[in-house]
């Protein structure tokens, strides 16, 4: 099996390939590295089955040589990411997918679109199913992110319907985890950077907005098993035990050991107030669930973060 994982050297990419390499597939990860790094491949990038390829999928997804997969990945996810590169990232996530999924229907490849809970928007159904429609700003914003990941998964189903291109959309929630980069302004990786260096905690808002976040080898495996399936999807793909988020604050706090405390800054514009994924499909037709509990997928966290921080708390 070849597969082609754009955005592999991304937080969930580089787990993404580590895991299919793992599994004894040939992979070929295509990234610009706009938000990614080569330092997130270091596990594997002298791997005899792994190639590196650099592009820029808005202008293309330069494979030569057979395709059996094409997972989808390339889009900056992170708030502060795609809000700093806002025509990019609808580029990224239109032009982008164009041509991800162009590649696949050449090679008669199987294609997984990586698509968000971000669709839902600030959802006025709780927990969200997939067929839920979402209540999404469309020109707020995070619009950028929010409506490329619409359009892209329309252009999928579209190219599924006119052309029987074998697809299959994962809706992936709020994922943590080691190599997440310190400085992407994520709740997780803030929170623990912040407790780490004993500085305050930046909640914002009143933190009463909640999230339910999953661990990254829960989501990782949850992709493959679809990919691996005949699912079409939607599909979502999350850990649905649901937290305010100046209690997940808290638990970083606790497990962290830090003396810091929390501090509440202005609110970000159109944060939805309340995420939690239902994952009835997936445990019911993928027999998928999240495995790793919140304690231990922090604990895991922190120790990858101190781990990297600490020479520099020693100098
Ligand atoms: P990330 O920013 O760490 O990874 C994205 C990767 O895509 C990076 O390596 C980046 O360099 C690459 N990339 C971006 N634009 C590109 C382009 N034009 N051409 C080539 N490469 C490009 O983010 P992540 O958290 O790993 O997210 C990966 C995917 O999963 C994204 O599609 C994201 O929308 C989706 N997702 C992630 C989460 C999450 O909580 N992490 C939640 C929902 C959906
Ligand atoms: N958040 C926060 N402080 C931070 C970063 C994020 O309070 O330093 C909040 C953010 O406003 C949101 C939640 O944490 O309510 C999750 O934010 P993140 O950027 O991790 O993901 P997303 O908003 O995409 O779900």
């Amino acid at each position: 099996m070849r597969t082609v994982v754009t955005g592999g050297a991304g937080f969930v990419g580089s787990h993404l390939c580590e895991r299919l390499l793992r599994s004894g597939d040939r992979v070929v990860c295509v990234d610009n590295l706009v938000t990614g790094s080569r330092d997130n491949l270091e596990a594997f990038d002298g791997h005899p089955a792994f190639e590196f390829v650099e592009a820029d999928v808005t202008e293309g997804v330069p494979v030569r040589g057979p395709v059996d997969r094409v997972l989808h990945l390339a889009c900056p996810a992170s708030p502060r990411h795609y809000l700093g590169m806002p025509t990019r990232t609808l580029l990224t996530g239109s032009l982008g997918t164009q041509h991800a999924l162009e590649l696949a229907m050449r090679h008669g490849a199987r294609f997984l679109l990586a698509s968000t809970s971000e669709v839902y928007g600030d959802p006025l159904v709780h927990p969200q199913p997939e067929t839920y429609w979402g209540n999404v700003n469309p020109i707020g914003p995070r619009s950028v992110y929010d409506e490329a990941k619409r359009y892209a998964e329309a252009w999928t189903s579209a190219c599924r319907r006119e052309f029987g291109a074998d697809t299959v959309i994962a809706r992936i929630f709020n994922t943590y985890g080691p190599r997440m980069r310190a400085d992407d302004g994520r709740m997780i990786p803030a929170f623990v950077g912040q407790a780490l260096a004993g500085e305050p905690l930046t909640v914002h808002g009143d933190g009463t907005q909640t999230r339910s976040v999953c661990y990254v080898d829960d989501t990782v495996r949850g992709l493959i098993a679809l990919a691996g399936s005949d699912l079409a999807g939607p599909v979502n793909i999350g850990n649905p035990q649901e937290l305010p988020v100046r209690q997940l604050a808290g638990e970083i706090l606790e497990l962290t050991g830090s003396t810091a405390r929390l501090t509440y800054v202005e609110a970000a514009e159109d944060d939805p107030r309340r995420r939690c994924p239902d994952i009835e499909v997936a445990r019911t037709r993928l027999g998928w669930r999240p495995l790793v509990g919140l304690r231990e997928g922090l604990a895991r966290t922190v120790d990858w973060f101190a781990a990297r921080t600490a020479p520099a708390l020693a100098d």
